[in-house]
């Protein structure tokens, strides 16, 4: 069945992107979450894109029929009834998003039969449930150019039961499958965290985020959708816990009810994925190579103490010991990344008070770099920071002997890696 989305008809997104309304399956009520706050902790949630002005030039437009019926897992197709009152329609173009940012195109072509203009949106490696917010850009013979108003959609899976719920802070999808208090425990760790963010990113997210939830028990539902394989080897020691990429405006979670507390995954990898969309919406940092810096930021807007605290004792040890390598030889697919990651925050923030974190994040923002951005902050050389920042850490070898150059990498999806049990230091 739908997930009961009894107010999303009654819901824009920012720009007609993402993310809506009114609890539902979960049994939450809104109105719990719907705090008194200072205007600017305010959420997003309302941000319509505007009328088009000059619309149609000289012709009369009638728009009979606007649709967009998801074919999930094969994308999707839009389709428009219009006519004109006095050129033929040469060209009809859909112009459409899944977040606020990454705008895409399909040109549509004319269905003689049905009368219908037809556009494609593909489906390769999206997941079910994120927005699809939509116009049409219509020309004809005369030049004339008409756009419809932004329609706010989504790409809906109707193959399955999902439940699903939505606050304020984030709307939330998760399989049937999953332990039915996800939805409020997700929604309760993103209203607790709202005032960090605030403070962390000195505004909050332009649009509610989407969690999209899958049971990592049985990947078979995220395995028909993307192209990696989600199947953890036995014995592993970590396994994905989530993803996010710049155009969903949406994360996947993968949770594992044979492994993690719904209370660690929401506290944990939410917040940690909601970290991520907050990076790119400061821009300069999605594409960046410096794997510590990204996921050890996001680790340090996750809120899960014992798994933060574990990861504090993890990088410690790991310094003591002698083998802590420099952060730039840190890999992505490594654990060490957000240890050791969250550890350079957590000696960050305290060396330079909570407020340094939303200054850094803006020196990052203009593109400069993560070493040329934490030089800039500090006044010192990087590796004058590095060293300091392994010395907290209680490395005997503080200072490095030679500085590696740092490796170009370009990736698409950012996992997350939680472990399955303390990793031996
Ligand atoms: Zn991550």
């Amino acid at each position: 069945m739908h997930p009961s989305r009894s107010r999303s008809r009654a819901l824009m997104w920012l720009f007609g992107a993402f993310f809506i309304g009114l609890l539902a399956i979960s049994g939450v009520g809104y109105s719990q979450y719907n705090v008194a706050a200072q205007d600017s902790l305010q959420p997003q949630t309302f941000t319509p894109q505007p009328s088009p002005t000059d619309n149609g030039g000289s012709a009369i437009w009638t728009v009979e029929d606007v649709i967009f019926n998801s074919q999930y897992p094969r994308g999707g197709r839009f389709t428009i009834k219009v006519n004109n009152s006095i050129a033929k329609i040469v060209s009809a173009q859909v112009i459409y998003q899944h977040n606020p940012a990454a705008r895409q195109r399909a040109n549509a072509t004319f269905d003689a039969d049905s009368g219908y203009w037809i556009a494609r949106m593909p489906g390769s490696d999206l997941p079910q449930w994120v927005a699809v917010d939509y116009y049409w850009r219509l020309t004809d013979a005369a030049g004339n150019v008409y756009q419809t108003e932004t329609i706010n959609d989504a790409y809906t899976d109707t193959r399955r039961e999902w439940r699903m719920a939505e606050s304020e802070d984030i709307i939330v999808y998760w399989e049937d499958s999953l332990p039915e208090q996800m939805g409020d425990a997700v929604i309760e760790a993103m209203h607790e965290r709202r005032q960090f963010y605030y403070d962390a990113w000195g505004k909050l997210l332009g649009y509610r985020p989407r969690a999209i939830i899958y049971d990592g028990d049985h990947p078979e539902v995220l395995e028909e959708w993307s192209y990696r394989n989600y199947t953890t080897e036995p014995g592993a020691t970590t396994y994905l816990g989530g993803f996010t990429t710049r155009e969903y405006g949406a994360f996947v979670g993968i949770y594992y009810a044979s492994r993690e507390s719904v209370r660690r995954f929401a506290y944990g990898t939410v917040l940690h994925e909601v970290g991520h969309l907050y990076q790119y919406e400061n821009g300069g940092m999605g594409f960046s190579s410096a794997i510590w810096f990204i996921e050890g930021d996001a680790e340090y807007n996750s809120d899960h103490s014992s798994s933060l605290r574990r990861a504090l004792q993890v990088a410690r040890q790991l310094a003591a010991s002698g083998d802590l390598p420099p952060l730039d030889e840190i890999g992505r697919t490594d654990r060490m990344a957000y240890d050791v990651g969250y550890a350079f925050f957590k000696w960050f923030t305290e060396k330079y008070g909570e407020g340094a974190h939303l200054e850094l994040m803006q020196l990052v923002s203009r593109g400069i770099g993560v070493e040329k951005a934490l030089e800039r902050y500090t006044g010192m050389s990087f590796y004058e920071v590095e060293t300091e920042f392994r010395d907290w850490l209680g490395a005997p070898n503080a200072a490095l002997p030679t500085m590696m150059p740092t490796p170009t990498i370009n990736f698409f999806a950012s996992p997350t890696f939680v472990p399955t049990k303390t990793p031996k230091p």
